[in-house]
């Protein structure tokens, strides 16, 4: 059965596509937290009215001031958004899921990072970790999982802790708890005990950080004189062709970090978003602070709400979760994990692991959209979002036009903001540009509109990466990264577009050579933006650098992602032998190094399946 979206209040899905439907959508928001909150209402209201007078404002503490409205909003805009799509049900399922791992932190936190990891080596002489686990097993009455064990230890400190409880099960409580306190210490400290808790999130403690060797499993030998690196092969990971190779982590995973972070904002020093500075000089100015290898630890340079949207995370807001992170950066389909790291770089954490900020961050993203019509609640928070406090639906139609030459991450961002600022805006690429279902887009092939179907599986818009063809859309995400990355988030980054009536998407359009400012001007354009850096070529000044046999990485891996040469079905002609030498050691060269090891198996095989296809039909004719 095909699911019905049945909206709340009368609206229909257009009605959260048009600015009338927008407004009216933000005013039964306000009427409802109105009802059930009216100070806080009030404060909402009077935060927009500052916000639109005012620059964003920093508290006395240094602090965002209004982190603690948008906090405190979390759980009325989950339940608003919930009620608007017909899915409390299911999100009160997801937000059960959020509070059923809580004692996995909090044992994390309390009993193994405060007790077991301090535990002085000493105890530890003659432990017997396989009797430890059999006799906790027992306990748990089922195989040790991390989850179980954690509560179980809660309920035993509840009994040790309990005076009314009887003495005998208070001391047989002290004891399972001496046990378990060995246990973690055990798994904690010891190389075996964190292979055997490898993969869980229980143990996993931060480590120190060198920054003179940050690939903590690699390893280092002598061959022939010369300085090999390989990885320690308990870390070595198989891939298959060019599928998905990444799949990022999950909830609790993300939880984890979520946990893991101290929720700096509360003191103004959410460094992640804001950087870290040094001590201002005599001027008052303050330069960034560098990373050992002269970085500047200018943090997430959209200056999202990370601290904020942790804190809701481990509240169980997943999709206030989302809103805040919206706010500041509402193409979070093209970032996040695999994407970008500058907040971790910042993270206050700078001698040990920082957080994970990126797996958290798109984590959040997908539990939402693993939700009934979660695509169509991303979506609309990229145009209705009630923590936007400056812009919470987009300006009226200021009547600008505005071309964006380059659908890249720079193009579509800025294109999403222009149309939130109530401009019109036309995306140009020289890639050619797939068509996509008119039924999903809403844009026939021939530019004209038609009513799109809402999304409720957010499933149905992925193909398996091994067998998907380029679409165009995406510039560098689309060509210049490979199946680390979930590249379908590209057609939702695309579907958030084009939607929308102020935003048309052309394709084989070169700015420059089909196009140029005098045409775009002509053509009643009152803009031009040009968002087409990471395309450029770059030619190596080297001798032979174009001699047969030798390629520039960046080349080839665009070679690869365009021709789609990966592709069982694709006839692309891309020959590659090896060995392989690459030269340098940067992303590209990685990329291009394992690219070229799984596409020289693809090629055999493929070149196998076509010599015997081939062989069948016309050797078996030969007389
Ligand atoms: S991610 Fe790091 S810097 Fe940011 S709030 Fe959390 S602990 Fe602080």
């Amino acid at each position: 059965m095909t699911a019905e979206l049945a909206l709340a209040w009368g609206l229909r899905l257009e009605d959260l596509y048009s600015s009338e439907g927008l407004a009216h959508v933000d005013a039964t928001f306000v009427a409802r937290l109105r009802r059930s909150d009216a100070a806080l209402a009030q404060r909402l209201l009077e935060a927009r009215r500052q916000a639109a007078a005012e620059p964003p404002a920093e508290g006395a503490s240094g602090a965002r001031s209004d982190a603690a409205l948008l906090t405190e909003l979390g759980p009325h805009v989950d339940a608003f958004v919930a009620r608007l799509f017909g899915i409390v049900d299911d999100l009160a399922t997801l937000r059960e899921a959020h509070r059923t791992l809580d004692p996995l932190y909090e044992v994390k936190r309390q009993f193994v990072k405060r007790q077991a990891a301090k535990l002085p080596p000493a105890e530890l002489a003659g432990f017997d970790a396989g009797a430890a686990l059999r006799e906790i097993e027992s306990r748990l009455g089922r195989p040790f999982e991390e989850l179980a064990f954690a509560r179980a230890v809660l309920a035993w400190q509840r009994i040790e802790a309990d005076e009314t409880a009887d003495a005998g099960e208070r001391e047989a409580a002290r004891a399972r708890l001496a046990l378990a306190l060995r246990y973690c210490a055990w798994a904690v400290a010891s190389e075996e005990g964190r292979r055997r808790h490898a993969g869980g999130v229980l143990f996993r403690q931060p480590a120190k950080v060198d920054p003179q060797r940050l690939l903590g499993h690699a390893r280092e030998h002598d061959e022939h004189g010369v300085r090999v690196f390989t990885i320690d092969p308990q870390r070595l990971r198989r891939r298959e062709g060019f599928a998905l190779t990444d799949d990022g982590t999950d909830l609790r995973g993300a939880l984890d970090e979520a946990n893991y972070c101290i929720w700096c904002h509360e003191q103004g020093k959410d460094s992640c978003s804001k950087g870290l500075k040094e001590k201002p000089g005599p001027t008052g100015e303050a330069a960034w602070k560098r990373s050992p290898f002269g970085v500047n630890l200018a943090g997430c340079p959209l200056e999202e709400r990370i601290s904020e949207f942790h804190l809701l995370k481990t509240q169980g807001h997943a999709i206030a979760a989302l809103a805040m992170i919206t706010v500041d950066n509402p193409m979070l389909a093209a970032t996040g994990h695999r994407i970008c790291n500058d907040c971790m770089k910042a993270c206050i954490y700078q001698k040990q692991t920082p957080v994970d900020i990126p797996q958290a961050e798109t984590r959040t993203l997908k539990d939402v959209l693993e939700l009934p019509w979660g695509f169509e609640i991303y979506s609309l928070l990229t145009r209705w979002n009630p923590l936007n406090l400056r812009r919470p639906v987009p300006r009226p139609d200021s009547g600008y036009r505005v071309l964006v030459a380059g659908m890249g991450p720079a193009g579509f961002t800025l294109a999403h903001h222009l149309m939130n600022e109530g401009h019109g805006v036309v995306g140009i690429d020289g890639l050619k540009i797939e068509p996509l279902d008119e039924a999903l887009s809403g844009v026939r092939a021939d530019g004209s509109r038609v009513p799109f179907e809402p999304v409720h599986d957010v499933r149905t818009l992925y193909e398996p990466l091994g067998e998907r063809v380029m679409a165009g859309f995406g510039g560098v995400a689309e060509y210049g990264i490979t199946v680390r990355w979930n590249k379908n988030f590209l057609k939702l980054v695309r579907l958030l577009l084009v939607r929308r009536e102020r935003f048309s998407l052309v394709g084989g359009v070169r700015f420059g050579s089909t196009l140029d400012v005098d045409d775009a001007l002509a053509l009643g354009f009152d803009h031009v933006a040009l968002a087409m850096g990471a395309g450029r070529p770059t030619t190596l000044d080297i001798p032979n650098g174009l001699a047969r046999g030798v390629r520039t990485a960046s080349d080839f891996l665009m070679a690869l992602q365009l021709t789609g040469a990966a592709r069982v079905d694709s006839l692309a002609n891309m020959q590659l032998r090896l060995p392989v030498v690459v030269i340098g050691g940067g992303l590209t060269a990685i990329d291009t190094a394992t690219e070229s090891l799984a596409y020289y198996t693809v090629q055999v095989e493929k070149f196998l399946a076509r010599h015997e296809a081939l062989a069948a039909r016309y050797l078996a004719e030969t007389p």
